[in-house]
């Protein structure tokens, strides 16, 4: 059976940091994909913004889904101004209904940054109605209710992450060096957000450049120590102890409840 999955993320990188792995995988074995970022991205940069970073921004993501396999979108609101309204909702409803998702992933709504604590809620608010048939009943409802997931952080209040889904991630972790490499605007230049405030970064370009992919990709390695033993669970012992690199999913209590079997089929290996 070929899965459909959409992943909401509140900037053009989201995502791809997020979720990059397991898209590439789930790509790989012929399942459909489609990345939404909620908001252009047309603030977070110290010496652009508005327009031209947003279109930046957009070609960053669209060459990135090319890497991964899958399909991208990025909605026109503008960075930091992402609000859980009513003509969001919809459109977020709208969206995981367009795409008939089976699994549905988004950020947890505690979090430091308002557009993706929002992007949360809106997904979160949207889940109770895509199977609805007259809320947006200009898109056909979800014929079964999807499985919602929230992507893995470090946020410790009210509530810290825990994980229901770890998935191993190092024979994809080329594609994800890949879609970092192909998103300068967020992790080369020396004024993105990272260039200006990760501690230690060089000053040249290319060390640059280099020290926010590493850094960004030795998360997906601390991910994996960190979850270590639901890795040996799902992989074996050998293998478990064995992968480097991991994503990790905590299942949303509001769309469709998998057992853990169910949820090991949804997720490629
Ligand atoms: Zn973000």
């Amino acid at each position: 059976m070929t899965l459909r999955i959409i992943a909401f993320g509140a900037h053009p990188d989201d995502c791809e940091l997020a979720a990059g792995g397991v898209a590439a995988k789930w790509a790989a074995a012929g399942h459909k994909v489609k990345f939404v970022a909620t908001t252009n991205g047309d603030v977070g940069h110290f010496a652009t913004a508005g327009g031209p970073l947003a279109l930046r921004r957009m070609s960053e993501v669209k060459r990135c889904a090319e890497l991964l396999g899958i399909t991208t979108q990025v909605l026109d609101i503008h960075d930091g101004e992402l609000m859980p309204t009513l003509e969001n909702r919809r459109t977020i409803a709208r969206l995981i209904r367009d795409w008939q998702a089976d699994v549905v992933l988004c950020h947890r709504n505690n979090d430091y940054h308002p557009d993706h604590r929002y992007t949360g809620i809106l997904v979160e608010d949207a889940a109770v109605l895509v199977c609805a048939p007259f809320f947006v009943p200009d898109t056909l409802p979800c014929t079964k209710n999807p499985v919602f997931l929230y992507y893995g952080d470090d946020f410790q209040k009210p509530c810290p992450f825990e994980p229901h889904i770890v998935v191993g991630t190092d024979e994809v972790i080329d594609k994800k060096r890949g879609c970092i490499e192909l998103m300068p605007s967020q992790f080369a230049d020396k004024d993105s957000w990272l260039g200006r405030y990760l501690p230690g970064v060089p000053d040249d370009d290319e060390g640059r450049k280099n020290y926010i992919r590493e850094w960004l990709i030795d998360r997906g390695a601390a991910a994996a120590n960190k979850y270590r033993a639901q890795l040996v669970a799902r992989y074996g012992e050998a293998q478990g102890n064995a992968i480097k690199y991991a994503e990790a999913f905590e299942v949303c209590q509001y769309g469709a409840q998998p057992t853990a079997a169910e949820l090991n089929e949804l997720f490629p290996r």
